[in-house]
């Protein structure tokens, strides 16, 4: 794909990022724009519901690159730069401010964006998520000032602002719908270790209960749950779900479905246009079915052939999905899918504060969640990516050392 149009990057995230750079390194050099609709350089989100809270991390650390980079690598970052349509007939985008850009190859990696709470007084609630670094800004200055927080969702994201908010000393009930926490991620007994954590941390954990309404009053809500009880706090955040931002892509004609579909090689249906991270539904080379996945290492490796393909090579998406989230001082590593299953086999002693879980679907290791087990963590990355059989009865006995097993030891 040369010319002398441009080839465009929509979307200045982490993948935005990693197809500027990987089509540099791919060797291409030819006029290379990267347009974002946020005021900030691509940052890492990982932090926002995390240490950034606390207030002890600079917004700059959170920067992927800094400014210097884009410059040496002759990147065209435009900031605040909305695209509003893409004309595919012609090979044009339009901005919001009105410019119209014409393209050679497009990239489309616009990320997620969060799911609004919408039950009765919602609206009037002042009610905190966090998306941008923005967000994570209001929070972390809200967090500073608050007594009482109710979280909203047991999901990753909500864990983790009801761990900070916990260790600010604020008071915390969290809420969730689900019988069990981060229940569409992981095996029940590793959500009951986790509601004990909170639990034992002082957080009220609501579990199999909803939201029915808000009222707000003077500066306080009450949130009033499905079971009827009302709690009345000075700050609300809720983490329930995002959505792919895939209107753009949808509106100009090409495939979407849960997001902007792609194939193993991030190609959509338009030989000029890839999409790559959270945005898309797509074929996992690794996981041989259709997913969307929300990662960093999926946002990172899919960017990569996304930027093969716009160079006219084909670079099958076949990584091994890996995932963290911290809490209190817990590091929980993901491995591979673990859901579904048939058998989650535990691995060392769930008392002790760190152990794995190991999940086998028709006898085949799919996926190891590890606690405070970074080894085991890495060595489960390499089985599956090996497809080294490991039997449940090896799973659950820890004088087998997975590591070695990994290397064919
Ligand atoms: C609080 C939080 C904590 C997280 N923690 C973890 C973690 O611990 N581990 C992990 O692996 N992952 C984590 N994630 C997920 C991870 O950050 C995402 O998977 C990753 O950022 C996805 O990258 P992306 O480039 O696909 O999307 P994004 O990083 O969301 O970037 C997309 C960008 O495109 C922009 N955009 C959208 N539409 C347009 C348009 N029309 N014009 C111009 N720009 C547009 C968006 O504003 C955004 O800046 C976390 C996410 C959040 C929010």
């Amino acid at each position: 794909m040369t010319g002398k149009a441009p080839i465009i990057v929509i979307g200045a995230g982490q993948s935005g990022q990693q197809i500027c750079d990987s089509l540099r390194k791919g060797g291409y050099e030819g006029h290379l724009m990267l347009l974002g609709d946020e005021a900030s350089l691509p940052y890492q989100r990982p932090p926002l519901s995390k240490k950034f809270l606390t207030g002890t991390l600079e917004a700059e650390r959170l920067l992927l690159r800094p400014a210097s980079y884009y410059e040496q690598q002759k990147i065209d970052v435009h900031l605040n730069a909305r695209v509003d349509s893409i004309d595919r007939a012609a090979c044009r985008l339009r901005l919001r401010s009105g410019e119209a850009l014409a393209y050679s190859g497009l990239a489309l990696a616009t990320g997620t964006r969060i799911r609004p709470l919408t039950v009765p007084g919602a609206a009037d609630a002042n009610i905190h998520y966090v998306r941008s670094l923005a967000d994570g800004e209001r929070l972390a200055a809200a967090l500073k000032n608050a007594r009482r927080v109710a979280v909203i969702g047991g999901g990753f994201i909500g864990l983790e602002v009801a761990a900070i908010a916990r260790e600010q000393g604020r008071e915390v009930v969290l809420i969730e719908a689900f019988e069990r926490l981060m229940a569409r991620a992981v095996a029940p007994q590793v959500s009951a270790f986790y509601a004990e954590l909170h639990r034992g941390h002082g957080v009220e954990v609501l579990l199999g209960t909803g939201v029915d309404a808000i009222r707000t009053v003077a500066g306080e809500h009450t949130v009033v749950t499905s079971t009827g009880a009302e709690y009345t706090v000075d700050l609300i955040v809720a983490g329930i779900g995002v959505v792919p931002n895939s209107e753009l892509a949808e509106a100009a004609g090409l495939a979407c479905r849960n997001g902007i579909v792609v194939d193993d090689c991030a190609r959509t249906s338009d030989p000029l246009i890839v999409a790559a991270g959270d945005c898309t539904w797509h074929m996992n080379g690794f996981l041989q079915r259709e997913i969307r996945l929300e990662s960093v290492q999926n946002a990172v490796d899919q960017a990569k052939s996304a930027a093969a393909s716009l160079l006219g090579q084909s670079s099958v998406y076949c990584q091994v999905p890996w995932f963290w989230s911290d809490q209190y001082d817990i590091k929980l590593q993901i491995a591979g899918i673990g859901m579904p299953h048939d058998q989650a086999v535990l691995r060392g002693d769930v008392s002790s504060g760190a152990f794995s879980v190991c999940y086998f679907r028709d006898g085949v290791l799919v996926g190891v969640d590890s606690l405070n087990k970074p080894a085991e963590h890495m060595a489960a990355r390499k089985l599956l990516a090996q497809g080294t059989p490991l039997s449940a009865a090896q799973a659950g006995d820890t004088s087998v050392d997975l590591m070695q097993l990994a290397r064919g030891a």
